[in-house]
């Protein structure tokens, strides 16, 4: 039984912005939206404490949210949003994955949090960068 598979709700990709963008991040997007890096920082990212956002829309989605379409970016999307649901917090403690699957309806409530946590170690394991000496 699978503890995640996103419904494509969106509900995740609505609110103002939270989603940061490394500076490699920002490259990724520019080349994939073949754009120059400075017309993506004036169109699309916004400079709030320090860190460099996603800017939200009118209607208070993510600017990258298509409606019916979903993430226009995916393939190149922040690694905050490619990391969902599997954030630290949520394999780390049991009420913040339960708070969590209030909002977030791709979460499997017939799931008990030792599958949740052993289903994101295995995707953490194989996101983590290979180094020499790994098999
Ligand atoms: S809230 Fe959950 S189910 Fe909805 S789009 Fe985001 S990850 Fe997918
Ligand atoms: S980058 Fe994509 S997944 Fe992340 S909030 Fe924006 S639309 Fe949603």
């Amino acid at each position: 039984m699978k503890s995640f598979e996103c419904r494509m709700c969106g509900e995740c990709c609505y609110g103002e912005g939270g989603i940061y963008v490394t500076g490699e991040e920002q490259e990724a997007l520019a080349r994939f939206l073949d754009i120059p890096l400075k017309a993506l920082c004036h169109t699309y990212l916004e400079q709030r404490n320090g860190r460099t956002y996603i800017r939200t829309g009118m209607d208070h989605y993510c600017i990258f949210y298509r409606k019916g379409v979903g993430c226009t970016i995916h393939p190149v999307k922040p690694q905050r949003c490619a990391l969902w649901p599997y954030y630290p917090a949520n394999v780390r403690d049991r009420e913040t994955w339960e708070l969590a699957k209030l909002t977030c309806r791709g979460l499997n409530r017939e799931c008990a949090f030792e599958d949740f946590v052993q289903e994101a170690q295995d995707i953490l394991f194989n996101l983590r960068p290979r180094t020499e000496g790994d098999t």
